[in-house]
């Protein structure tokens, strides 16, 4: 790190985003660059970890890609660092030429309904991280103790909860659920779960392989009203649908056309239904849902027609959003910190030096895992067109690990992580399930680190 030519940057964040920052910094600049990637958690791989669903191994596998990335000679890892705790935006101007912010959107959308925010409503974000085994997450904030839940929203986040609800705990048995988290799936009393959109089946966001695995599910019936879905494929709506909606459609119309089989579980779509209230004293019990129509402008209008669904689990996934950072702009609106190319600008347009920005804190939470490689590229380029600017002045006056020596972190390198890697692939032996299985917690994470 310590030739004067070198480029230092630190990447905040190790989540997709982030690594494929590295990676563009790596490969677009091969012999002058240096890359920190800092992440608050003790493990890299962001919602690759802690977002893809256990099930979804083959997605999972992406990390595999990721790895060779923190294994760069010029790529260092360094977890438990937190942004905004241990560091702020000046002292990393003092130790980096630039800083990549890649923190992505980590909070939930709400829906703004009365009864929102009585017990057994969550944001999905909530369960996905509790099924992931998030650190900051603990076993007892689900039971999973209703027969019935509803999912509102219909996009892949929907999907996933749909179906992690909906497999058995043997189906899971495989995958890298924390043993704990496994045995409250093992005694779910869910029966029922509606995945309500507000929408109508082509305007739904979600992928086609992701709705197709529902209809596919051991456990649960993939059960469509026929009258949600009565589209003529011939018809004026279909011309203006993505072949990804009609490939939807396709599946949808198919569930709706067969009778269910009696599996345990039943996943049921609710089309051109939205939320307006969640009933329940000390806890949630129904969800008062509106029929819904589009208007001639294509704009969604309530009919005044409501349908209670029982539900003693609500939960919304209605999308992610970006949480402001310390020292940088927001846009409120977009949940995203504005930038020109990747330049975080102030509201005045003006640049914030040094600072960059990647992945859904700078586009918003869409796409998926591979759209932030081109996203981070496109990032790298503007902050490499910037290398004459960014080394003026004669560049960071304190080296990287003088500040993160009186940061005060417990900085946790890649060794620490692999460590924590090999001591996951040696529970799930001991347990005999899988190739892996998550250690849970931040106490977990400390001891498997040190060895
Ligand atoms: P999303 O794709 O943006 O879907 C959000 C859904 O919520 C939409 O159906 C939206 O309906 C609905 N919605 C928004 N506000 C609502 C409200 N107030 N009431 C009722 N419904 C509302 O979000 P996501 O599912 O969280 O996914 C985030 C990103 O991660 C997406 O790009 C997704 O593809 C990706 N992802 C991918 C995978 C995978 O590839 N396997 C897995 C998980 C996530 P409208 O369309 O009417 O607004």
């Amino acid at each position: 790190m310590s030739s004067p030519e070198t480029l230092r940057v630190a990447v905040i964040g190790s989540g997709p985003a982030g690594i494929y920052t590295a990676d563009a910094l790596t490969r677009q600049n091969r012999e002058h660059v240096a890359v920190d990637v800092l992440d608050r958690l003790p493990t890299p791989y962001g919602l690759v970890r802690y977002g893809v669903a256990p099930d979804h191994t083959k997605i999972k596998g992406v990390a595999r890609a990721l790895r060779t990335v923190l294994e760069h000679p010029r790529v260092r890892f360094l977890g438990g660092v937190e942004y905004g705790r241990h560091v702020g935006l000046e002292d990393l101007r003092g130790a980096y030429h630039a800083v990549v912010f890649a923190t992505g959107a980590p909070t939930d959308r709400r829906m703004g309904v009365p009864g929102e925010d009585l017990p057994g409503s969550v944001a999905a974000t909530d369960f996905v991280n509790w099924y992931c085994g998030h650190p900051d997450t603990e076993v007892e904030r689900f039971l999973l103790d209703a027969e019935e839940a509803a999912v509102v929203g219909a996009g892949n986040v929907a999907l996933d909860v749909a179906r992690m609800l909906a497999k058995s705990a043997d189906e899971l048995r495989a995958t890298d659920v924390p043993q704990p988290m496994l045995d409250v799936l093992a005694a779910s009393k869910v029966r029922r779960i509606n995945v309500v959109a507000r929408r109508g089946p082509l305007h739904a966001k979600f992928t086609a392989p992701e709705l197709r695995d529902i209809g596919e599910l051991a456990n649960a019936d993939a059960v469509v009203d026929p009258a949600e879905v009565a589209i003529d494929p011939n018809g004026e709506e279909m011309l203006g649908a993505a072949r990804a909606a009609r490939t939807n459609l396709r599946y949808l119309k198919e569930w709706a056309e067969r009778s269910a089989e009696g599996r345990p579980r039943e996943v049921r779509f609710r089309f051109w239904r939205r939320p307006v209230r969640l009933n329940g004293a000390e806890r949630v019990q129904s969800l008062t849902v509106e029929r819904t129509v589009l208007d001639a402008d294509g704009r969604l209008q309530g009919t005044g027609e409501t349908e209670e669904l029982p539900a003693g689990m609500v939960f919304r996934s209605i999308g992610y959003q970006g949480l402001p950072l310390p020292d940088l702009p927001f846009d409120e609106g977009g949940a995203t910190v504005p930038h020109h190319e990747g330049r975080v600008v102030d509201a005045a347009g003006e640049r914030v030096a040094g600072a960059y920005v990647a992945g859904w804190i700078k586009r918003g939470a869409t796409g998926v895992i591979g759209t932030n490689k081109s996203d981070a590229a496109a990032t790298v380029r503007s902050l490499l067109g910037d290398a004459d600017l960014l080394r003026e002045g004669g560049g960071p006056r304190e080296h990287p690990d003088a500040l993160l020596e009186r940061s005060g972190a417990e900085v946790n390198g890649y060794e620490g992580w692999l460590a924590i890697d090999a001591a996951e692939a040696a529970l799930a032996d001991r347990l005999g399930r899988g190739d892996r299985v998550k250690l849970l917690g931040w106490d977990e994470f400390r001891r498997a680190a040190r060895g």
